[in-house]
């Protein structure tokens, strides 16, 4: 009684917010009617590697607006979007090769200080709530920054990103088994793939999932 009238009270202050154009919204969506018909599905992606949407349109819009602007709807919406089609591509598979731990490709700390939050590890606790499997935002850690890495080409950004994971405490990830790596964009793949470097290292399987998903040259 008493939440649900606290969430009442919340939802007068903040109504509901189209996460990419911000319009006022009469129900509880992610996305306004507009936006949500410029979401398209998502190109094709290498084995093991899925994504909710294509990069672009209102979806662009609306990541690049909570990374200037985390607001809670905001997040919120793109926690609803990140779980769309997650289960057909992860959820329902035998106990062996299944996902057994969800994890985000991890923030330079530099850069979670300048933002104040981590919008993949955000992300990561919808895919794993969503598919009923647990999430670790600690088990790689960046110790490379890359801030201007999507100035660069396929080649760069490779090379830019090579060696910028480890894996903080490799113990913890020994009976994992097939790990799910989740972001919110994937361009060239380059990041994923240096993120699944230490995993695979420690002898786990790694699957990726993003929100949004550049068709690949
Ligand atoms: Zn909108």
């Amino acid at each position: 009684m008493l939440r649900a009238l606290a969430n009442a009270a919340l939802s007068i202050l903040s109504p509901p917010r189209c996460a990419a154009c911000d319009a006022a919204l009469g129900r509880d969506a992610a996305l306004c009617a507009g936006c949500l018909s410029t979401l398209e599905p998502p190109p094709p992606l290498p084995p093991g590697t899925s994504a909710s949407f294509a990069y672009g349109g209102a979806l662009a819009e609306a990541v690049r607006a909570t990374k200037f602007g985390p607001r809670p709807e905001r997040l919120r919406a793109l926690q609803r979007l990140v779980i769309e089609r997650v289960r057909e591509a992860h959820g329902f598979e035998p106990a062996r090769g299944g996902v057994a731990l969800v994890a985000p490709v991890p923030l330079h700390p530099a850069r979670l200080r300048e933002r104040g939050f981590d919008q993949a590890a955000i992300l990561a606790q919808a895919v794993a709530a969503a598919l009923a499997r647990p999430c670790d935002v600690a088990l790689l850690a960046r110790r490379i920054d890359t801030p201007h890495v999507a100035s660069l080409d396929a080649p760069g950004r490779a090379k830019a990103v090579k060696g910028a994971f480890v894996l903080r405490d490799p113990g913890r990830a020994r009976h994992a088994g097939t790990v799910l790596l989740v972001d919110d964009v994937r361009t060239t793949g380059a990041t994923l793939e240096a993120a699944a470097g230490p995993l695979r290292a420690a002898g786990l399987e790694v699957r990726a999932h993003v929100l949004a998903a550049t068709a690949i040259d």
